[in-house]
């Protein structure tokens, strides 16, 4: 990698479109842009995340944010994305520098050999001076099958890039300790632990999907991966550089300490769960106190229908999640493994496996400040019955 800074802008799509006629809000993007040369002209590398696709195609198919569903959706964002991309071409010229698209599916992100596929396409462009700018590839994708907000991309994009810093520009100026509506809601200049504001973050806004739920959510994900997470205001004139230079007030939240291994960082940074294993109380103890493989033994039930090589979440009996890994079997072979404790793994499964159904070197023991997702409720096929 470069040695070059590296940083993630991610814009929301009510900067980039104007409200009510939902044409291209052509002063903000120039504003962007010519940050962005500076920032280029200062040795960082620059990947946009940029948001605005479907907003800016609804009136294409004569549609509002209100009444759009999900079909006029994929069709917009078919239109305003080209739209989108035309005008950030034309832009980037008049700045002397050139911009490419990547269009990406949460199988992308989540699919390690297409994750790092990428990775190497960004380093490419930007040992060419091209600019990626990223989008979810929303055409293509459905409700069940989308990561929805930009802001926890953006997170992945930072994480897989090493970058420096994530900054998230939206239409408020920062966190607050409780909506900003409510009187005496104080500004949040400085965080760590994003969980202790997560009842702040009611609301998302009409043209996007994401808040600051997921801002707060796409800050955990990148503070583990070494990344610092700016949230400030879209302003017009030096939206970027005004913040990066202290000029007005954002909320920075911190990156912690010493990143884990590229590897580990990919398996704790999800967007989705392939599926979950619940463990005796035991186990589950033992593997806080030393993280030991996860045997088909120690475990009470399964979630989902999961392949082998899918990253599973790990939880103890309460509820409370502790682990993420990579699973050596799949959903059917950990329940037979661990319906019949007493019998081998050749002998059950036909051929011979190590054992564990997560190795140490594929599982991450979530520490404290890393945001757990919730046990799955439906679907769970119980191993034992205590
Ligand atoms: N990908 C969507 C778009 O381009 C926006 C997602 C978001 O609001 O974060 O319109």
């Amino acid at each position: 990698m470069s040695n070059q800074k590296r940083i993630v802008v991610k814009i929301g799509s009510s900067l980039l479109a104007h409200s009510q006629q939902l044409t291209l809000r052509y002063a903000f993007m120039h504003g962007l842009l010519s940050d962005i040369a500076r920032l280029k002209e200062q040795g960082y590398d620059v990947v946009l995340m940029s948001s605005g696709a479907v907003a800016l195609g609804l009136n294409a198919v004569g549609k509002t944010p209100e009444d759009a569903g999900l079909l006029d959706k994929q069709a917009a964002a078919a239109c305003g994305q080209l739209l989108l991309l035309n005008a950030y071409k034309q832009v980037a010229h008049e700045f002397g520098f050139d911009i490419a698209q990547i269009l990406v599916t949460i199988g992308d992100m989540e699919e390690r050999r297409r994750f790092i596929n990428a990775k190497n396409t960004i380093e490419r462009l930007f040992e060419n001076g091209i600019m990626p700018i990223v989008n979810e590839n929303d055409t293509l994708t459905t409700e069940e099958l989308r990561v929805g907000d930009n802001d926890r991309l953006a997170a992945k994009v930072a994480q897989m890039i090493q970058a420096d810093h994530l900054v998230l520009l939206t239409s408020v100026d920062g966190l607050y300790d409780r909506p900003p509506s409510e009187p005496d809601a104080q500004f949040i200049e400085r965080l760590e632990d994003v969980s202790e504001y997560l009842s702040a973050t009611e609301g998302t806004s009409v043209l996007g999907s994401g808040g600051m739920l997921t801002k707060l959510q796409a800050a955990n994900m990148a503070q583990h991966a070494g990344c610092s997470t700016i949230i400030a205001e879209g302003i017009i004139e030096r939206p970027l550089l005004s913040v990066l230079e202290g000029e007005r007030r954002h909320t920075t939240c911190v990156a912690m300490g010493t990143p884990a291994s590229a590897w580990k960082v990919w398996l704790t940074n999800r967007l989705q769960v392939a599926g979950s294993l619940i463990l005796n109380q035991k186990a589950a103890e033992a593997l806080c106190a030393d993280p030991t493989p996860i045997a088909h033994t120690d475990i009470v039930s399964i979630h989902g229908n999961f392949h082998k090589g899918d990253i599973l979440h790990v939880y103890d009996e309460q509820g409370r999640e502790i682990a993420r890994g990579l699973t050596n079997f799949s959903s059917e072979e950990v329940l037979v493994l661990a319906r019949h404790p007493e019998a081998s793994t050749a002998e059950l499964l036909g051929y011979s496996a190590v054992p564990d159904v997560i190795t140490t070197k594929n599982m991450v023991v979530l520490k404290e400040n890393h945001l757990p997702w919730d046990v799955p409720t439906d679907d769970h096929q119980v191993v034992v019955t205590l």
